[in-house]
């Protein structure tokens, strides 16, 4: 115990409490927390004093230490920073600087140390300290921010900067420490992403690539390059520089007029002819004196490109097809600034983006020739030529079809919608019946036929619009699903052939009209010849007489045939509408051809009983004709079967016979108009070829059907169908 302990202990009174330092037996000193208390026997006698020590030894070390720690951790940290600390005063001088501002700036800290802060800062961008050091002084709080310094080259960096004011101890604000990082690459990045993205609007807003990559050069003086030129490989082979930029036109003008005296040859090793056939970018990061004079055809082009001060450039190929067609080139001179990898990077990706519109733009060009070609054939086509999209909207159309559907333009055409074009007409089928919009031959493809074609008749509600007939034929264009996408529809005007058939027509009907009246008064005469050569027993001219009237007969039923041919054409007989008794009708038909014939029977099975509405004449006329067939066509055969039944609410008659029947491939076409079987085996049978199709026709109006079971050579049964009057069911 020291002595001045003691001494206190007994001036003060009672204890004492402190901290000692106390020496071992071993000569190590420890640190104590000691507390002392005096006894006393009476009022002014000490007796002992009782001592307790705690060794705070460690503690106390560990706190001394934990605080040079500490100072030491702090210098470890700012010298190892990345980011550049500097302190100042407040007049701006530089108190401390580390590692990184060394890095960073260029100056080693003897030279920055005791230097005003101005060293680091751009000319113009001045001011901006002298409202940092007013904003310190004031004590105002600094936000961080982003700016511009200047390297001890004098080249700029973009940082970053976190500026905190140093106190005293006293509270006061004595300096400013600032943390300065660089976000050169940073700013680099977004400078080219913006570029990138720039650059892709402009790619993406034309088809003229020539226009369009002019645009990305002056862009890219704007915002990443002192230089940028684009060059294009020639038909010829030659390199053509379709582009220089600069922000100086004069520089311009001056880098057209140097590549016209030193033209590019495609034999260099290297620059833009090393790149078309390499296809690999060529990146110089660090331009030096010695490529410029590897480079240099003569002095003069040696001194020109020095003066230019090229610093850093990279050459990138545009591939097209797997060849590289052009290059992209882009420089920087007149300051220290360098293109790093993540430049060439950019770079590279905007010269594929660059091909792809190249190959956009070509491809489009081609189309649009192709399309320009088919206009130009398609105009000379007199059909119409009509494109309907899946929208059922008239996507093409050519002059032709305009005209037809009485446009003045094939524009105005394919403004107009469909149904609004349909609308102005009145249109009718063939048989004058209106024509149903559903049945137009390109909503037939949309809705699933793959081929559809149809006659249709239109006019216009004019008075005085004559009547125009076209043959419309649609087909589907389909994608690789099998989806059809569109229809192309090709209209053919067949007004002039509708219009002769007509006339045709209309004199056969005439005709066969006129024909009628001289042929029933003769077979009037007939009979009165035979009724008065009967009486006088004249058997040789009876005999001739009836064969006239078989002959008179044959040529009433051709007249009559052609008259409700006629007729049918012009427009629709008209029709009886009358309670027909099938049975009876049939017995009286078959009763008056079997007068006719002498070779064949016609022998009647069965009975249908059935009543039907319908004209009776039309009726018995397909029942005439089916039965003079069967004698006709079977020439050896002796006798023609008649059927007679009911099936459910229809009633059928079947007319056997057995001769020389149908082939199965013309059982559809004989109920076609004047068709007729001609075999080279078999004798021809007189006929015109139109009574399957009048009775068809007749048996359609009467909501009837007719069917063949034939075969060559083992005759025919036709099958007429008839639906039987409601109350008889
Ligand atoms: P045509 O005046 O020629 O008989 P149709 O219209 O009545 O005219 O008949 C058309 C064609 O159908 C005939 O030319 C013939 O080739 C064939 N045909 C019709 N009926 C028969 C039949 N019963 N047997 C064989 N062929 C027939």
């Amino acid at each position: 115990m020291s002595r001045e302990v003691v001494d206190t202990l007994l001036v003060s009174g009672q204890q004492w409490e402190g901290e000692l330092l106390h020496t071992c037996k071993d000569g190590k000193q420890v640190v104590v927390e000691s507390r002392q208390v005096l006894t006393r026997i009476d009022h002014n006698q000490p007796a002992l004093i009782l001592e307790i020590n705690r060794d705070i030894t460690f503690t106390h070390l560990s706190e001394r230490s934990r605080a040079e720690v500490d100072q030491l951790r702090l210098v470890a940290i700012v010298e190892s920073s990345d980011d550049a600390i500097i302190s100042k005063t407040l007049d701006g001088i530089i108190t401390s600087w580390n590692l990184a501002a060394e890095r960073m700036f260029g100056y080693s800290s003897q030279e920055a140390v005791g230097k005003s802060i101005t060293l680091i800062i751009p000319e113009e961008l001045r001011n901006e300290e002298v409202m940092i050091l007013s904003k310190l002084r004031k004590g105002e709080h600094i936000d961080h921010f982003e700016t511009v310094r200047m390297r001890k080259d004098g080249s700029r960096l973009d940082i970053s900067l976190t500026i905190s004011p140093i106190k005293n101890r006293a509270g006061q604000i004595i300096g400013a420490s600032k943390i300065a990082r660089d976000i050169t690459e940073r700013k680099r990045l977004q400078r080219n992403l913006q570029f990138l993205s720039d650059a892709s609007k402009v790619l993406s807003s034309s088809l003229d690539y020539k226009t369009t990559l002019q645009t990305i050069a002056r862009l890219a003086v704007s915002q990443i390059a002192d230089w940028c030129a684009i060059d294009m490989l020639a038909e010829d082979g030659s390199i053509e520089q379709l582009v220089v930029a600069h922000v100086d036109p004069q520089k311009v003008q001056w880098a057209w007029e140097l590549r016209k005296k030193y033209p590019i040859t495609m034999d260099a090793a290297y620059g833009i002819p090393q790149v078309l056939r390499t296809g690999v970018s060529e990146f110089v990061p660090f331009i030096s004196e010695d490529m410029l004079v590897a480079a240099a055809l003569d002095d003069e082009q040696l001194a020109l490109v020095r003066k230019v001060g090229f610093t850093s450039g990279m050459t990138i190929p545009i591939v097209i097809d797997g060849k590289a067609r052009g290059t992209l080139t882009f420089a920087l001179a007149e300051s220290s600034r360098h293109y790093t990898h993540g430049d060439l990077v950019m770079a590279e990706e905007l010269a594929s983006r660059a091909s792809l519109a190249i190959q956009n733009a070509q491809l489009y060009r081609e189309i649009q020739q192709s399309r320009d070609q088919l206009d130009i054939i398609l105009h000379g086509v007199a059909d119409g030529i009509v494109v309907y999209d899946m929208h059922r909207r008239i996507i093409y159309a050519n002059e032709a079809a305009a005209q037809m559907t009485g446009f003045a333009s094939k524009q105005e055409m394919m403004e107009t919608p469909a149904p609004a074009t349909a609308a102005k007409y009145e249109i009718i089928d063939e048989q004058r019946r209106p024509f149903p919009p559903s049945q137009f031959t390109y909503q037939r493809v949309f809705a699933g036929e793959r081929e559809a074609e149809a006659v249709i008749g239109y006019r216009n509600g004019t008075e005085g619009q004559t009547e125009r007939w076209s043959f419309l034929k649609s087909l589907p264009i389909l994608n690789e699903l099998g989806e059809v996408i569109m229809v192309v529809t090709i209209i053919h005007d067949i007004t002039e052939r509708v219009l002769a058939e007509h006339r045709k027509d209309m004199f056969i009907s005439m005709a066969s009209h006129e024909l009628k009246t001289p042929v029933t008064s003769l077979k009037g005469f007939t009979h009165v010849l035979q009724f008065r050569l009967a009486k006088q027993g004249d058997q040789q001219v009876l005999h001739f007489l009836s064969r006239m009237d078989a002959q008179l007969n044959k040529l009433t039923k051709l007249i009559t045939d052609l008259l409700v041919l006629s007729r049918m054409q012009v427009g629709q007989p008209a029709f009886q509408r009358e309670t027909v008794n099938l049975d009876g009708l049939l017995a009286e038909i078959v009763e008056n051809v079997q007068a006719t014939t002498t070779t064949h029977a016609i022998i009647v099975e069965g009975k249908t009983g059935a009543h039907i509405v319908g004209d009776k004449d039309r009726l018995g006329q397909v029942f005439i004709n089916l039965l003079t067939n069967a004698i006709k066509y079977s020439p050896h055969a002796d006798k023609v079967i008649v059927r007679l039944r009911r099936e459910q609410n229809q009633a059928v008659v079947s007319v056997q016979d057995f001769g020389i029947g149908v082939e199965e491939a013309y059982h559809q076409k004989i109920f076609e108009r004047f068709y007729q079987v001609s075999d080279p085996e078999e004798p021809t049978f007189p006929g015109l070829g139109i009574g399957l199709y009048i009775s068809k026709e007749i048996l359609d109006r009467h909501a009837g059907r007719i069917t063949l079971k034939s075969r060559r050579g083992e005759g025919a049964t036709f099958s007429v169908t008839l639906p039987i009057l409601e109350e008889e069911k």
